[in-house]
């Protein structure tokens, strides 16, 4: 067995049964997300709106396709159609284009919203405020809002990253108690990358998204 089955079989042994693996495959051919399917692997993500729509048809349709790019609001043709789940919804403008798509065809689509945590690197992103202010005002009829995201600072410091994780996941908490409305959709926390997934499940992920560890370096 390669080195991509065994990551995978190796996240279904670890990971506590209410957090799960979203296989990044940005970057990736199609050869490679074929072999972690064949371990069994549905859910995957993508983060560039062409990559992801020349990829998807060539892959088994019983993929659970996730967004976790930033995204353009000229770009949601491309992804809308075949994504499961949004987890970087990172502005109202987009938020909003997302709700007119989806009226137009009938659809409800899942989304995070995306809070900013303290890096320099990502620019993109909510503040606190902001999403709390969102969730307030709610007057999106065909948008499912289904929790928070965030990636935390690109450091070894594992206690910036903890005390960022800490942050996102007493929103969600925030969110849940302020909004008891919410009480059945607004259950998801998408943080957790490859360097920092132990701390983001000791935190309440209920996604972690892993690329590196599964698939190796990115190809291009
Ligand atoms: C690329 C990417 C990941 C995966 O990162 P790895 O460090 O390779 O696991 C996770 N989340 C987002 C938003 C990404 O862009």
């Amino acid at each position: 067995m390669g080195r991509i089955y065994e990551k995978i079989q190796y996240f279904n042994e670890v990971l506590p049964s209410g957090v799960r693996l979203i296989a990044v495959s940005k970057f990736h051919p199609v050869e490679k997300i074929l072999e972690a399917y064949g371990a069994g692997q549905r859910r995957f993500a993508e983060s560039r709106p062409q990559e992801f729509a020349a990829k998807v048809p060539l892959l088994p349709p019983d993929i659970e396709w996730h967004f976790i790019g930033h995204l353009q609001t000229n770009k949601l043709k491309l992804v809308l159609p075949y994504v499961s789940l949004i987890h970087s919804v990172d502005s109202l403008h987009l938020l909003e284009a997302i709700d007119r798509w989806a009226a137009s065809n009938g659809r409800q689509i899942n989304v995070l919203l995306e809070l900013h945590l303290g890096s320099e690197e990502t620019k993109h992103g909510f503040s606190e405020e902001e999403i709390l202010s969102v969730l307030a005002h709610d007057s999106f009829s065909n948008v499912i809002v289904k929790g928070l995201m965030g990636m935390a600072t690109n450091t070894e410091d594992m206690d910036i990253v903890d005390r960022e994780f800490a942050k996102i996941a007493a929103l969600v908490r925030k969110v849940r108690s302020i909004h008891p409305e919410l009480d059945d959709t607004f259950t998801e926390l998408s943080i957790g990358m490859t360097d920092d997934w132990p701390v983001a499940v000791r935190h309440g992920a209920t996604m972690i998204r892993i690329g590196t560890e599964i698939f190796g370096p990115r190809e291009y």
